[in-house]
Formats: structure tokens, C-alpha cells, sequence
């Protein structure tokens, strides 16, 4: 039996492949993530962003006994498996800012994007650390409040294209937003955020960086410094060949695999394909990432800029794929 951990793009996408394999995930529901940040800024809601599932074992992962080959779950339930597809997602690394657990808001799981649409409503200043893809749209989209972007990079969005850089830039300008380029988040404070170029107030503190894989594995040997699972071309663990990785908490060992739905997506099925018995090459490329600034839409497709009614139908399509991916999972 093929068990695969984790429901998200990467699981479900595997699970498309091969639809008598056994899904488990702690959550009965599909997380749109990418538009996640529409839901924080009131622009969709709670039933835009999830898909409830009806196949999926419900429960918490525990333990992989790697040698015995099985799951342990919460309430001590067990699952053997022949074959392990791991595609457990990502973690914020909160303990990497000082003080960031304690006063921080992460934005990570459907719960944090509920606590965190309450809470705008009860501030006006807002400090974002991070301005990757989420600080961006976070940024660009919560209006009527003061925000404040801390970046320690040069340029916003530095893993895509310089014209999505400088139109994310030219637009959060135009929007009034406080962009603190080149300077670091040193540590958060009840009464706001300690940075390489002095103390910046913040009633609400967002943390919108600092990505790893997921404590579990930790438990796994072969793993890089941001605890994702290595694996080699195929996706099959470099340590265990019966193990597979998809999605965000796998990399390669000598070259990063992106972490985005799209990569997710294509990795699932990758994983799936080589349990099967395949042998199918993982190459990660990318593909089209495009984020929304109010009325704006812009950003890359492959290696190339976007932006206008090109980049809204994209992301529109994106939209639809993503509802329709857990499709199976549904019946
Ligand atoms: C706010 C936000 C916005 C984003 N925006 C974009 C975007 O615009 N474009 C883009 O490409 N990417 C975006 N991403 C990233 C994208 O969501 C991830 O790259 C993608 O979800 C990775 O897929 P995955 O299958 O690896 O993990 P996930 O989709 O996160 O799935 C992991 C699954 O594992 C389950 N799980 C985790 N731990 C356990 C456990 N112990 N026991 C049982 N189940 C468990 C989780 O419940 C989850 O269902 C965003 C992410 C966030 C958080």
C-alpha cells in the first residue's frame, strides 16, 4: 500500500495519480494557500479558500518507524505502508527572530488567517518583516491602516524578476506603504520591532518569512539545514529507497527545490509515478507566479515579466485548478 502524508498540492497531487492510496492529514479540508492573503484582507472568504475532503484519514503524524514501516497517528492508530510519500508541508521558522514566537503573527494555517483578519480589525499600525511574495500582498492589500515593510534585501520579491521587483516596489509607494529596504529584523517586542537601522512601533507584527521543513524530519538523517527531506532525482529519499518527497519539504542536496503550489503540484505526481514503480525525472522549473496588489496584477511567468490582463487570467486559471485539484478526495 502506498500511504501518503500530508494532504495539500503535493499529496493531492499524488493522490491523482493513484487513487488507492491512503491520505492522511490532521485537517478534513484543502487550503487554497495562494489566496490565503485574499481571506486576511477581506477579499474572499472561509469558503472561497477551502475544499472540505471526504477521503482523507483524519489525524496527527507522530512517528515514521522507518525500519518497522509504519505511521504512528495520534490516539496511538497505526498504518502500514510498502511505499511513503512524504509531503508534509512547510513551517514558519519563528525561532530564528528573537522574540518572533512570543509577538509575531505568523501566517501559515487557516487558524492564523482567522486570528489575523480579527486582529487588523483592532489595530492601525502594522509592521510586516519580510517582503517575499506574502509580505508583498499582505502590504498591498490590508488597507486604511499604517504599514510598515521591513526587508532585508535589496529588492522586494529577490527570487523573482527585477520587473516584478520594481512594480511591486513602484506600487506599494504609490500606496502610502513604509518600505524599509537593506535592513533587518532584530528582534520583536510586545511593543514592536528592534531593526539594523533602529526601533519601529507596531501594535500587529507579521512575520512573513523564514520557511522550513516540518519537525518530523528531523527524525530522518539525510536532511538539509532548513529540515527538508533530501531526496535525489527521482524524489526517492537518499537514506530510505521505500520513502519519497514532494512539495516544500523536499529538496534536492545540491540545489533548492522552489517552495510553490505549482512545484507542489508537479513533484505529487512525479512522487506518485516513481512509487508506482516508475522511473520519472523530477526537474523543477518555474512557472508562473503572479501576485496581486489591489487592482494590480503582475509578476513572472517562467522567466519572464507579466503584468494587466495577462497576469489576471493567469492567476484566474490558477484559481481554478487549484479548486479542482482535491476533486477526487471530494467523492
Ligand atoms: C499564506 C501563503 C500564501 C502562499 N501563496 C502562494 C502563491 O501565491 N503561489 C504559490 O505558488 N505558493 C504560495 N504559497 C506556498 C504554497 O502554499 C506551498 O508551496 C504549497 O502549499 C506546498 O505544497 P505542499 O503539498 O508541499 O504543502 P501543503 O500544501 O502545505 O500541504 C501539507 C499538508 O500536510 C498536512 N500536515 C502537516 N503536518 C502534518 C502532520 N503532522 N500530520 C498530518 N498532516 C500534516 C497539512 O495539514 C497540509 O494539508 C503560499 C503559502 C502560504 C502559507
Amino acid at each position: 500500500m502506498i500511504v501518503i502524508l500530508g494532504g495539500g498540492f503535493a499529496g493531492v497531487s499524488a493522490y491523482n495519480q493513484n487513487s488507492e492510496a491512503v491520505v492522511v492529514d490532521k485537517k478534513d479540508f484543502f487550503l487554497l494557500t495562494p489566496w490565503v492573503i485574499d481571506y486576511v484582507c477581506g477579499l474572499k472568504e472561509l469558503e472561497d479558500v477551502t475544499v472540505k475532503y471526504k477521503r482523507v484519514v483524519l489525524g496527527e503524524l507522530r512517528k515514521i518507524d522507518y525500519k518497522g514501516k509504519r505511521v504512528i497517528l495520534d490516539k496511538d492508530r497505526e498504518i502500514r505502508y510498502d511505499k511513503l510519500i512524504v509531503s508534509l508541508g512547510h513551517h514558519q521558522n519563528l525561532p530564528r527572530l528573537k522574540g518572533a514566537r512570543e509577538y509575531a503573527h505568523k501566517i501559515e494555517t487557516l487558524d492564523d488567517a482567522v486570528a489575523l483578519r480579527k486582529r487588523l480589525e483592532e489595530v492601525k499600525n502594522v509592521v510586516i518583516v519580510g517582503g517575499g511574495a506574502t509580505g508583498v500582498e499582505l502590504a498591498g492589500n490590508i488597507r486604511g491602516k499604517n504599514i510598515t515593510l521591513i526587508h532585508r534585501k535589496e529588492r522586494l520579491l529577490p527570487t523573482m524578476t527585477t520587473g516584478s521587483s520594481k512594480r511591486a516596489e513602484k506600487l506599494l509607494t504609490e500606496l502610502g506603504v513604509n518600505l524599509m529596504l537593506k535592513v533587518s529584523a532584530e528582534e520583536i517586542t510586545k511593543e514592536g520591532v528592534v531593526t539594523s537601522n533602529g526601533f519601529v512601533k507596531s501594535e500587529l507584527t507579521i512575520f512573513a518569512g523564514g520557511l522550513k521543513g516540518p519537525q518530523i524530519i528531523d527524525t530522518i538523517e539525510h536532511r538539509n539545514k532548513d529540515h527538508r527531506l533530501l531526496v535525489d532525482k527521482y524524489l526517492r529519499s537518499v537514506e530510505f529507497n521505500d520513502i519519497y518527497g514532494a512539495g516544500d519539504c523536499a529538496t534536492f542536496e545540491n540545489e533548492d527545490i522552489p517552495m510553490s503550489a505549482n512545484t507542489a503540484v508537479i513533484s505529487g505526481r512525479v512522487a506518485m509515478r516513481n512509487a508506482m514503480g516508475e522511473e520519472v525525472e523530477f526537474r523543477p522549473k518555474r512557472l508562473a507566479t503572479i501576485l496581486r496588489v489591489g487592482e494590480d496584477f503582475f509578476g513572472d511567468f517562467g522567466d519572464n515579466y507579466v503584468e494587466g490582463n495577462s497576469a489576471r487570467l493567469l492567476r484566474s486559471i490558477a484559481y481554478t485548478e487549484s479548486l479542482m485539484l482535491p476533486e477526487k478526495l471530494r467523492r
